[in-house]
């Protein structure tokens, strides 16, 4: 209807209103830095130092600098210098250049550390396109292409997900720590009505309201959990298998402990994909619990609902129909700039219920064809970044496959990985992958026992020291240990083996810098 006004309205020359722009007056400073030239020139000049930084084939980590010279270098930067094009052009040069060079190496071999990934440089640009045209994106008037391209995206997105079309819904935020606490409010509200009116004390009445979640839930559940007024001690943790799985045997009997101490779960958070090993959990039987109890299945699909999209993975996700919300982060491993999540509901009222607020300033009292498309009211943020727009280009221009390929790739390398590990000496995998997270130890002989976390996380900070390979540590049952994630297709089995021939000769040059290093033969643990 817009475009058939426009087509129909008549142009307003708006040169009639507009004083003539004459060469010989003063220009105005404020308006220099708005020239579309000049950003034209600094456009070229950074896409031009990015492409050489997307060609660096090198193999490199993290290059970890002391804060206090960074500091010092930002600060010498932010002494005002020569007010000319050229000294900009040169202090812009070096910011740009010390932003790249510091920092996680997203597009390097070497970078096998965390979850965040290199972006397809296509969706870097739209993102760029979204700063320019800065439309925030929790209003259809303010931001209408993002607002129908979230539209869009969910309906894509659902075909693999399977919630009932006409009922379902999907909100943008920014990112899965956010999107957690917004289903967990949701839930709270669904399960206990009367919170968002009369506080929690009230709606929930004698019984003390609880959530229950994997001993190895993300953070940000646990943390979201004390902000809705959930507090430590209402958090039931379902203990956990060898594989780091919720042990659905035991989640009934955990249930009705709970309810024999007083507490009544009103929410049970399943995870599909454990940030520690990638874990997931089995949405199927842990649906027929929360359907048994009336208990709301929320799943922090953050890392790995993008396995959906994978004709052969997506069966980790079984039963995900079931869940009434699911957190999927599109920067993780769907390798969009950060950040961009996507919460979807199974039921569209419920995503409502999780704010009932009047704010007359942006809220419509009678909806029309406009605020139908808001997403503000089932939002936390007001502003929000357009952030689909990087999701929904990338989709529209070449579907799914970018997407199901590079993860495919990613999950068989950390199999290939696993395979590696499992037929070197003094390696030990501490669990078959079931996506790209791989978490392992490193046990060479004369290593003692009580000394086997230490050396871990040894190892971790030479490697990171050396700067050639990024890689994390995560506890598991309680003694640290090596954990790689992989996030860049450039990575071959051969940077495998590299980075376990690194790990071997640091652990030697760490087990002989010991005071009175003894290599005491057989103590193998
Ligand atoms: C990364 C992650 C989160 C947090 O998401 P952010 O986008 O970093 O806020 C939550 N849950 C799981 C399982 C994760 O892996």
């Amino acid at each position: 209807m817009y475009l058939a006004n426009k087509l129909s309205e008549q142009p307003i020359a708006l040169d009639d209103f507009q004083e003539q722009d004459t060469d010989a007056a003063p220009r105005d400073p404020i308006a220099d830095l708005f020239d579309p030239r000049l950003f034209r020139n600094n456009a070229d000049r950074i896409s031009e130092r990015l492409e050489k930084y997307l060609g660096d084939a090198s193999l490199r980590g993290l290059a970890l600098t002391d804060p206090a010279l960074l500091l010092q270098s930002a600060k010498a930067l932010t002494k005002p210098g020569a007010d000319t094009p050229e000294a900009h052009q040169n202090k812009l040069a070096e910011i740009i250049d010390l932003y790249i060079e510091t920092g996680i190496q997203v597009y390097s071999r070497g970078y096998m550390g965390r979850q965040f990934s290199g972006a397809f440089p296509l969706a870097g640009i739209v993102d760029l396109v979204s700063s320019i045209v800065n439309q925030p994106a929790s209003f259809y008037e303010a931001a209408q292409l993002p607002n129908v391209a979230e539209r869009i995206m969910a309906e894509e997105l659902n075909r693999f997900i399977g919630y009932v079309p006409e009922r379902f819904t999907m909100v943008t935020t920014s990112g899965g720590s956010l999107a957690n606490l917004t289903a967990l409010l949701a839930a709270r509200n669904d399960r206990l009505p009367r919170s968002w009116s009369e506080g929690l004390d009230v709606a929930a009445g004698t019984a003390r309201p609880a959530i229950a979640v994997s001993a190895d839930v993300h953070y940000s559940v646990t943390r979201a959990a004390g902000i809705i007024g959930i507090g430590e001690q209402q958090i039931v943790r379902l203990p956990i298998n060898r594989q780091g799985q919720i042990e659905v045997a035991e989640v009934r009997a955990a249930l009705d402990d709970a309810e024999r101490r007083g507490l009544k779960v009103f929410c049970l958070v399943a995870s599909s994909g454990t940030t520690s090993v990638g874990a997931f959990d089995a949405i199927d039987p842990l649906a027929d619990i929360a359907a048994e109890r009336d208990i709301w299945l929320h799943v922090d699909g953050a890392h790995g609902a993008s396995l959906l999209l994978c004709d052969a993975r997506r069966h980790r996700l079984r039963g995900i129909e079931r869940a009434d919300s699911l957190t999927w982060d599109a920067h993780k491993l769907l390798f969009v700039p950060a950040a961009c999540t996507l919460l979807f509901y199974k039921n569209r009222a419920k995503a409502h219920g999780a704010f009932r607020q009047d704010a007359s300033y942006v809220f419509e009292k009678r909806a029309d064809i406009y605020a139908e498309f808001d997403g503000a009211e089932k939002n936390i943020e007001c502003t929000k970044r357009p952030m689909i727009m990087t999701l929904w280009v990338m989709w529209a221009l070449y579907g799914r496959s970018p997407f199901a390929d590079k993860i495919d790739y990613l999950c068989r390398l950390t199999a290939q990985a696993h395979d590696i590990l499992t037929d070197e000496p003094e390696f030990e995998p501490l669990h078959a992958p079931e996506s790209n997270i791989l978490c392992f130890r490193h046990q060479p002989a004369g290593l003692r026992l009580a000394e086997l976390g230490d050396f871990q996380i040894e190892i971790r900070n030479w490697i990171r020291a050396g700067g050639r390979f990024f890689i994390s540590k995560v506890d598991i049952d309680g003694v640290a240990a090596l954990r790689v994630v992989f996030m860049n297709h450039e990575i071959k089995p051969e940077h495998v083996r590299l980075l376990l021939r690194e790990i071997r000769r640091v652990g030697r040059e760490i087990l002989d810098q010991r005071p009175g290093a003894s290599h005491e033969i057989g103590q193998r643990v």
